[in-house]
């Protein structure tokens, strides 16, 4: 009998560890088989991802490069006169040879003395600090975008006319965000914009039109691709800025560059233009680019808004019907 119950027993250890290496079997062939899987499908998903974001990218040099080459943002003598800003000393302009069919200028605007009524000494009552983003929107602007709202702060973006389906939602978030949708050409070609007064016409209302379209926002400030002071334009400005006061659209310039269209513009450089010169202002119109080629603007946008933060008496917010324009032509 006990020998029995011992064959008994031993028979049923035995199909239990056959039961239990069965299992295992199953268990391993089935992780051989779903790990590979799920293994393919993250990464096709990744491959998606990165391939998506590097036709944006390349769709977003294409663009800048088919409109700037190297360099942008033009800066003429005019620019001596900043709306309320009196600068002294001689602007380094210097001029770079076309590229395609554009004629650009590179200045160090952030370099000039400033003085009168926007001396420190005179400020009294808040500073008010206008972050502006030009040429977006880009593949930038998602973490432009992103880093303004961890701050809790609200720019203006002087955006182009980029119709492609990649930008309609960062038109929108510009929007809904809080942040001042402003225009600044829609083709950004120097040599259409600026060749009469109807390719000005024409170029203004179809970005205003589009926008409108795409956002909901009518419009009503603009940035002139290279400033008012440029002089590249084969129109009197004067006809242009009167084009805009007949639309009710009011233009601005800057006295504040962050230098970041100069090439290889680096992080520090960038936040030394801009925190070195915004203590010279009561009303400080910053720009900065939006742009796939600027990720130097990105990184040092932390600490720009930490620093004017951290400044007395000193607000960051968008451009509204109450700011003071600074524009480097008057009439
Ligand atoms: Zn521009």
């Amino acid at each position: 009998m006990a020998q029995s119950k011992d064959v008994k027993q031993s028979g049923k250890t035995y199909s239990k560890r056959i039961t239990y290496l069965r299992r295992m079997i199953l268990g391993t062939v089935a992780a051989a088989c779903l790990i590979p899987i799920c293994i393919c499908i993250i990464l096709a998903i990744r491959y998606d991802r990165l391939k998506s974001e590097y036709e944006q990218n390349r769709a977003d040099l294409d663009w800048y490069r088919n409109r700037f080459g190297t360099e942008m943002e033009i800066l003429g003598e005019g620019a001596a006169n900043a709306g309320t800003v009196q600068a002294i000393g001689g602007l380094e302009t210097e001029e770079i040879p076309a590229s395609g069919d554009i004629t650009e200028i590179e200045s160090d605007y952030a370099s000039q003395i400033t003085s009168g009524a926007q001396d420190p000494e005179d400020i009294q009552g808040t500073r008010y600090v206008y972050l502006t983003f030009d040429d977006g929107p880009s593949s930038s602007t998602e973490e432009i975008l992103d880093i303004l709202n961890k701050y809790d702060v609200k720019a203006t973006f002087f955006v182009c006319g980029k119709p492609d389906s990649r930008y309609t939602d960062l038109y929108k978030r510009i929007v809904d965000e809080g942040h001042t949708l402003g225009m600044h050409s829609y083709s950004h070609k120097y040599s259409t914009i600026y060749e009469s007064l109807e390719s000005f016409k024409a170029d203004l209302d179809k970005l205003r039109i589009f926008l409108y379209e795409t956002t909901g926002v009518w419009a009503k400030y603009y940035r002139f691709p290279g400033g008012s002071s440029n002089t590249v334009s084969q129109v009197d400005m004067k006809e242009l800025v009167d084009y805009l006061n007949d639309g009710e659209i009011t233009f601005f310039d800057w006295n504040v560059s962050a230098g970041d269209a100069t090439t290889g513009a680096t992080k520090s450089t960038i936040v030394g233009n801009v925190v070195n010169n915004v203590p010279r202002f009561k009303h400080c119109i910053v720009l900065l680019h939006d742009a796939a080629d600027k990720k130097s603007t990105v990184e040092a946008l932390p600490e720009i808004i930490e620093a004017i933060q951290g400044m007395d008496d000193t607000v960051i917010v968008p451009i509204t019907d109450d700011t003071l324009p600074v524009q480097h032509i008057k009439y």
